[in-house]
């Protein structure tokens, strides 16, 4: 018992004398994940199982593939193909799993909150002890402040895919059933989809595959004629954070496919059966319109969960971001003691402020060199060095300086052959502007898992071989990793028996062979053996009998 709260802390594990391996591992730094999505698992699948006392806390079980969850809403897909659970994830680094979320992170005593509801009602709370943590608990979803959420269906946990397809069977058979109005009919078979992101359109062009090719073998032809499917989005187009052409191309083939795509348009509420929105015309003028409709699919978005904002609220002066856990370039997060707590994933961004680093750097080597800093002008080699540093340090950065001779004649401004330092400032404030936040996807989540995973590793390396002085007072992580450099390997999306790709601005929209581009992608990317085989046995089975159209 202790901490801030005097709660049970938990000191030994169930399993930790059960094998070698274990009783080994038991002795090691302890190692405490909070999540188990795709940062979690990229962590967990690449650090070395023998050197950490490795344990997963997270209320969900299992691991969920998140990008082929639109398809298994109506049956594309089965649930079981998605989902790999957690335990056996974790067996394979000796590793332990509780079932629980985290509450709060108590920095000074190296102590996680933990809380486990019981089927009674009742809570358990403990503390978890750790010597590393990481934060990597996502994100939720984003209600915009729009009334009538309850009315709605999310997509984000595989109960949620769930829930849409009971309601997508329901409504087509009450649909169905005599002494339903041709207008009732109507609205149960109107689908609104609120939000034009990659989540929404997936859903959206799933559902359309599914009302074409499974629904007229399996229900009256009837009911085809009456089926509409809308997608309300606030941006001006769908896809926004596409390459444009992908953006175009997916709305143009949703229009001939007679999905109805309502741009500029903004969801005010929600009612049991109609959405209220509003929505911008030709002249700019906002008009109040409504859609009736019998299944309204709320995907606009996600925001912070409240741990997330318990951990930056409070390390205060040091975080500042109001959407996410900001971290250095290492991913530790920012005003936590160093080297001890990181954060990845949805939840978390990286801060870039070369401006600040460089200038704080100067200044320490102007008050040495016994200068005024605002006196002080940098050669040519010496802005040289600087950019070398910066690119080292900050790798997002590195595209914004390739042209470093030419971004030093272009800022100095008085053409004196040296950078002073206000025209420094504005260069190195020009190059923060430029560097854009990494995207909230699990490419993102899971290149930062597998960064720290081997990260982890080479740290128990160090610990074993550097001498102690050596460490101290030393950035560690530094000495002996780079910083984390995210390679985007291009955006995808499925629109309707068609898929489009954004790759570093190349674009590729396309019918069949882009399909099965899309789907080998994510094949190769699954976790394990046993969800590939699943998945394959999915597609095979809906090319040969259709889609499985049972809740
Ligand atoms: P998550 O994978 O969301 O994992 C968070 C984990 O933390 C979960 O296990 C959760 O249960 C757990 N957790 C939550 N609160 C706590 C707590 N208090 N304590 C402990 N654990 C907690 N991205 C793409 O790149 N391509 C796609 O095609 C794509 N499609 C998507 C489709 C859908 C339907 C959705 C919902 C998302 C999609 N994404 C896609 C986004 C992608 O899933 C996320 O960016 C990714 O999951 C982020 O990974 P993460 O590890 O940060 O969080
Ligand atoms: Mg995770
Ligand atoms: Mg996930
Ligand atoms: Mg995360
Ligand atoms: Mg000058």
């Amino acid at each position: 018992i202790g901490g801030p709260k005097n709660l049970p802390i938990l000191e030994s594990y169930l399993d930790d004398e059960e094998c070698e391996a274990k009783k080994i591992s038991s002795h090691k730094p302890r190692l405490v994940i909070l999540g188990s999505g795709w940062g979690a698992v990229g962590l967990v699948k690449n650090v070395n199982p023998n050197d950490y006392h490795i344990t997963v806390i997270s209320p969900r079980n299992h691991f969920l593939f998140t990008p082929m969850l639109p398809s298994a809403t109506v049956g594309t897909l089965e649930f079981r193909s998605l989902v790999e659970p957690i335990r056996r994830i974790v067996a394979s680094v000796n590793g332990h799993y509780i079932e629980a979320s985290a509450e709060k992170v108590e920095f000074q005593d190296r102590l996680v909150e933990v809380k486990q509801h019981l089927p009674d009602g009742s809570s358990r709370d403990f503390y978890v002890p750790y010597d590393k943590l990481v934060v990597a608990v996502g994100s939720q979803t984003n209600s915009h402040g729009v009334n009538g959420l309850e009315y709605c269906n999310f997509l984000k946990t595989i109960e949620d895919a769930r829930l849409v397809r009971e309601k997508v069977f329901r409504n087509l058979e009450l649909a169905c059933l005599p002494g339903t109005s041709e207008d009732e009919r109507k609205r149960l078979l109107s689908f609104v989809v609120c939000g034009g992101g990659p989540t929404g359109v997936e859903f959206a062009a799933e559902l359309y595959d599914f009302l074409n090719e499974d629904l007229c073998n399996t229900y009256p032809k009837l009911l085809r004629n009456l089926v509409s499917v809308h997608i309300v989005q606030s941006q001006g187009h769908i896809l926004n954070t596409y390459d444009e052409k992908i953006s175009q191309y997916a709305q143009e083939r949703f229009i001939n496919d007679s999905i109805d795509v309502l741009t500029n348009a903004r969801v005010k509420s929600v009612e049991p059966d109609r959405v209220i929105f509003s929505q911008k015309n030709a002249d700019g003028v906002a008009e109040n319109k409504e859609l009736p409709c019998g299944m309204c699919l709320w995907s606009t978005g996600v925001t912070l969960c409240d741990i997330t904002k318990d951990i930056a609220a409070s390390l205060p002066g040091h975080q500042r971001n109001k959407r996410a856990i900001e971290t250095d370039t290492h991913l530790r997060v920012l005003g936590a003691p160093l080297g001890e707590v990181y954060a990845i994933g949805d939840c978390s961004t990286v801060r870039t402020n070369i401006t600040e680093h460089i200038v704080e750097f100067l200044k320490t080597y102007a008050v040495k060199a016994n200068v005024s800093i605002e006196n002080y002008e940098i050669t040519f080699q010496q802005w040289r060095d600087i950019a070398q540093n910066i690119k080292r340090r900050f790798p997002q950065a590195s595209e914004h300086l390739r042209r470093v001779d030419s971004l030093f004649t272009e800022f100095d401004q008085d053409h004196s052959g040296t950078l002073a330092f206000a025209e420094l400032t504005a260069l190195l404030k020009n190059i923060d502007s430029k560097v854009t936040s990494l995207p909230a996807t699990a490419q993102r989540a899971n290149q930062q898992g597998i960064y720290l995973g081997r990260k982890f590793t080479k740290l128990a390396r160090a610990q074993e071989s550097l001498a102690m002085d050596e460490v101290v007072n030393k950035d560690i992580d530094d000495l002996v990793h780079r910083p984390f450099a995210y390679h985007h390997l291009g955006s995808l999306a499925y629109v309707g028996n068609a898929a489009v790709f954004d790759f570093n601005g190349y674009s590729l929209v396309g019918g069949l062979v882009a399909v099965y581009l899309w789907r080998s992608v994510y094949f190769a990317q699954s976790v394990s053996f046993r969800t590939r085989a699943l998945l394959f046995m999915d597609w095979l089975t809906r090319g040969l009998f259709g889609r499985d159209i049972t809740p």
